[in-house]
């Protein structure tokens, strides 16, 4: 296998690599700095990162990956007892933090290695390293029950991220702007990884806000990675700020994933900016599975189209990805209809070994041949787009005999004026076996819209069946910090 990062060693040494805030290393600063961490960590096999916005987690990252040392992420806002149960499961010997960070008990019995962007030592040359070796160890969101730890080789990183290189014509001249944690998968592999490994740049934002993407955007980045939550706040802001449109409207390419893009949200992007975001698809386990290809504006159009972005589906499967929907009871679908629900399985080079300590979920998430169950259901649309529907634990909803996706119920509620945010659950009901249940933020909560006016505008864009029976009015959704709704906490409430 080839490097991870060719930019390191064969690039020009002066170009820009990752900033974080005032911070900015180039690549031969980058190679120097992730040299002297690496001397650091021979004879060490596996490091947990102290996974903060900054520099030094970019630099510690690249460093042990380099070195061929395994990284745990550890997501620093978590609480004592999922870091206790991330380093009992994963045993790092070494925590990588910044100087000065102040690490809660649970890690107090690790040795620390503080890094530091300036110092200077030799790159480890990382080109004969089995490309099936632990790279990463990431955990699960923990969206469905407890997190678990994905053991992702050096192979699945470097074939996500060129696939995605095709997909959206992503190279060195891309410059992103970044403003998603770390320790997951989205900001870690994709943000910053995905730049380096192109010989492009990162610019991270510290903390999201409209202004920070309006100011990077128009100060020549040319690129977005983003969460949901995310776009609906540009969505929101879009309307009074002339400069975030034309920042918006400059980009080369807007990307949302780890979670539905509501349509609502698309669309008032698309109508404000000209612009359409291109959602992709994965998971921690399998990285990215699903994107819609960017192609270039078309000039004899006035405005760019980003190819094939479609609101509400995530595009086909990522060139070397191989992708199925699958019945209950395991019968795969090959009719493209738009309406056949089944589970996305998957296999290709892009996924991951194992979980780690846990062979009976390892065993229970592949099929006897060899695919993944994702647990995601989708409808694929007669060319193919991948609709997603929902979760198959928590989004598909069985009333009166039919098979109902939350995610459709939630983007027809979303447009309601009087929604700002929305999700849907099933309950037990005694005669329907299930009832759609209606989870409503309102835009004013002095006058929340009720049950009869929200079961009449659903109804009046989906079928009469897909109406909600109950609505709850919340302040806020319950939402995990990359802004996933929470939907365990929901049915309980
Ligand atoms: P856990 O597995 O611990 O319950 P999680 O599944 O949320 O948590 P991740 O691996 O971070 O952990 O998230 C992957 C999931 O996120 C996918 O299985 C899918 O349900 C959802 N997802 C990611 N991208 C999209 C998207 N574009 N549209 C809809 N859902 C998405
Ligand atoms: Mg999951």
């Amino acid at each position: 296998m080839s490097s991870l990062f060719p930019a390191l060693t064969d690039g020009p040494a002066d170009r820009p690599a990752l900033r974080f805030g005032e911070r900015s290393l180039t690549y031969g600063e980058l190679a120097s700095a992730a040299g002297a961490v690496a001397g650091g960590l021979t004879e060490t096999r596996r490091v947990a990162v102290w996974a903060t916005p900054a520099l030094e987690t970019a630099v510690a990252v690249t460093a042990a990956l380099l070195a061929g040392v395994t990284v745990v992420p550890l997501n620093p806002k978590s609480g004592g007892k999922e870091l206790g149960h991330i380093l009992t499961d994963s045993a790092p010997e070494l925590v990588l933090t910044a100087p000065g960070e102040e690490l809660p008990a649970p890690l107090g019995g690790l040795p620390r290695l503080d890094v530091d962007p300036a110092a200077r030592g030799a790159l480890p040359d990382d080109r004969e390293r089995d490309p099936e070796d632990p790279a990463l160890i990431v955990y699960t969101s923990g969206t469905t029950g407890p997190p678990k730890g994905a053991v992702i080789p050096r192979r699945a990183i470097a074939t996500t991220l060129d696939a995605l290189a095709d997909a959206w014509r992503w190279t060195g001249d891309d410059v992103l702007v970044h403003g998603l944690p770390l320790f997951h998968v989205h900001g870690l592999v994709l943000g910053t990884l995905g730049p380096l490994r192109r010989g492009g740049s990162v610019r991270h934002l510290g903390r999201f806000t409209p202004e920070g993407v309006a100011r990077e955007l128009s100060g020549g980045a040319s690129m977005l990675f983003g969460v949901p939550t995310m776009y609906h706040r540009l969505a929101e802001a879009l309307p009074g700020d002339p400069g975030l449109v034309k920042a918006l409207a400059g980009a080369r390419l807007l990307v949302s994933g780890s979670a539905a893009l509501p349509v609502h949200d698309h669309e008032r992007i698309a109508a404000a900016t000209g612009r359409r975001v291109v959602e992709r698809y994965g998971m921690t386990e399998t990285l990215m599975l699903c994107s819609s290809r960017w192609t270039p504006p078309d000039p004899r159009h006035g405005i760019r189209v980003d190819g094939e972005a479609r609101p509400g589906t995530v595009g086909v499967p990522l060139p070397g990805v191989e992708l199925r929907l699958v019945e209950e009871d395991g019968s795969p679908i090959t009719s493209y209809d738009g309406e056949t629900v089944g589970e996305i399985q998957v296999r290709g080079p892009n996924l991951f070994t194992e979980y780690l300590n846990r062979p009976d979920a390892t065993a229970a998430a592949f099929t006897a041949d060899g695919w993944f169950r994702t647990g995601d259901m989708a409808v694929r649309d007669a060319d193919g787009h991948v609709r997603i529907v929902g979760r198959k634990a928590t989004d598909l909803i069985k009333s009166g005999g039919y098979k109902i996706g939350a995610g459709e119920i939630e983007n027809a509620l979303l447009e309601h004026p009087g929604v700002r945010e929305a999700a849907v659950t099933g309950e037990p009901d005694a005669d329907l076996g299930e009832r759609i249940v209606a989870w409503v933020v309102p835009a004013d909560p002095q006058s929340p819209p009720g049950l009869e006016e929200l079961a009449g505008h659903v109804a009046g864009r989906l079928a009469p069946h897909k109406r909600p029976r109950v609505v709850h009015h919340l302040d806020a959704l319950p939402r995990n910090d990359m802004g996933k709704i929470m939907k365990r906490a929901l049915s309980r409430g």
